[in-house]
């Protein structure tokens, strides 16, 4: 039987990596709705190859090119954040939900609302608004599977395991771009150094949010919504070689490591196929040519976004939002030259500690109040990131 898929965020690192899975059994799929943002002909390539029914492109100004690429082939074609939602109430037991930032939040939530299956690769969707995504999935009988490495390698960890008997939960990191930078020099640290994932290859703005751990931050949370972890049982551990992306530590001291390739077709590969395993023609590991695997604690001074997080987590609420949206406005900051890489972590910090008057934590989380949240710690990251400026 053919399973209808869509691919929100189709053009990115993640969605070209699942449309590679899908490519690979043809048959089995039937392309729904794909989406994307300015790379047009990236989406309309895609959108011809797999017969989509739909291909929206995120920004009007993008629909005209968009229409013109795919004449004659069929497919439907639209534009605009409201059209890239709607698209994910078309009929689908599978989407994927790969837009990167806070933009991923209300087509994901629209998808849980058909009761289907998410696979979750958007973090910031469970960093903004955990409690509202579990919620909307429960009601609908929506399944969540985790994409992000560390998550699907929990997730995997976890089967078959009761949660009363996790004592805690390490994800690694590997340390990004600057993990062998001396300190001094982090704060010249310019966006094309940054973008240089020493293991991983992923979107310009997650491999940003690596060197600066930014990303590990979002992880720390959502590992907090996602799996219902205190956050006193989630460590981060350095881990430069990349190849055990988590670590679940159980009450009688054993624990379960999940071990792999950096390939993010496996963890896609596994929520596309859940609850079975897929078979998988990916690179198997050599552990004997790897030789050894390396492990240390993050030191919090190199990495103040890390200590940020667990701020976040102690306030709840609606906390997860503004410190989303401080980190996103202050890396468009740094992307614009506007910003020294380690004065993100400063900008952030400012906009959380201001906004934790605002009562964030007693707030209602809902689509609307997250984004109100998500504004707010953007114009406040404004108002910091120009005093810094002066
Ligand atoms: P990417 O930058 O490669 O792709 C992002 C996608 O989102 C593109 O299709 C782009 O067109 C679309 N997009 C951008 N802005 C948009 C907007 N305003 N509205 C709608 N669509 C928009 O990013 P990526 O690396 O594929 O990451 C996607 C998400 O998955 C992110 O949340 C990221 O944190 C998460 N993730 C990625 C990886 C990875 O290996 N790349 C691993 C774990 C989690
Ligand atoms: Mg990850």
């Amino acid at each position: 039987m053919t399973r209808r898929v869509s691919i929100f965020g189709a053009t990115g690192s993640i969605g070209q990596n699942t449309l590679d899975l899908i490519r690979r059994d043809p048959e089995a799929y039937r392309v729904v709705a794909l989406t994307g943002g300015r790379n047009i002909s990236a989406l309309a390539r895609a959108a011809r190859e797999f017969q989509a029914e739909i291909a929206i492109t995120a920004f009007d100004e993008c629909h005209e090119p968009l229409r013109a690429a795919l004449e004659g082939s069929g497919v439907e074609t639209a534009a605009g954040a409201a059209a890239v939602t709607e698209a994910a109430s078309r009929p689908a037991s599978w989407i994927m939900s790969a837009i990167v930032g806070a933009a991923g939040l209300a087509p994901g939530l629209k998808a849980l609302e058909q009761g289907t299956t998410l696979a979750l690769a958007n973090k910031e969707s469970l960093v903004t608004a955990g409690p509202l995504m579990l919620a909307t999935a429960k009601t609908h009988g929506a399944t969540i599977l985790p994409v992000d490495s560390e998550h699907s390698a929990i997730f995997q960890a976890l089967r078959g395991e009761s949660m009363e008997t996790v004592e805690r939960v390490i994800i690694t990191a590997s340390g990004g771009a600057f993990r062998d930078w001396p300190f001094e020099r982090l704060q010249a640290a310019t966006p094309e150094e940054a973008s240089n994932h020493p293991n991983w290859a992923m979107g310009q703005r997650i491999t940003i949010d690596s060197a600066s751990m930014f990303n590990k931050a979002l992880e720390v949370i959502e590992t907090r919504e996602f799996f219902g972890v205190a956050p006193d049982q989630i460590e981060v551990l350095i881990h430069p070689e990349s190849l055990v992306h988590a670590l679940v530590g159980f009450r009688d001291g054993g624990i379960m490591a999940h071990v792999g390739p950096h390939d993010m077709r496996h963890a896609i590969g596994y929520a596309l196929s859940y609850p079975t395993r897929p078979d998988l023609a990916l690179d198997r590991l050599d552990l004997a040519a790897i030789g050894q695997l390396n492990f240390s604690a993050p030191d919090l001074m190199r990495y103040p976004a890390l200590g940020l997080a667990y701020e976040v987590m102690a306030m709840r609420g609606l906390a997860g939002a503004a410190f989303n949206g401080a980190k996103e406005a202050a890396l468009d900051g740094f992307l614009a030259g506007r910003l020294r890489f380690t004065d993100m972590a400063c900008v952030v910090g400012d906009v959380i500690e201001n906004m934790s008057g605002d009562r964030l934590g007693n707030a209602a989380i809902t689509l609307e109040s997250v984004r109100e949240a998500d504004q707010v710690a953007r114009r406040r990251a404004e108002e910091s990131m120009s005093l810094k400026q002066e």
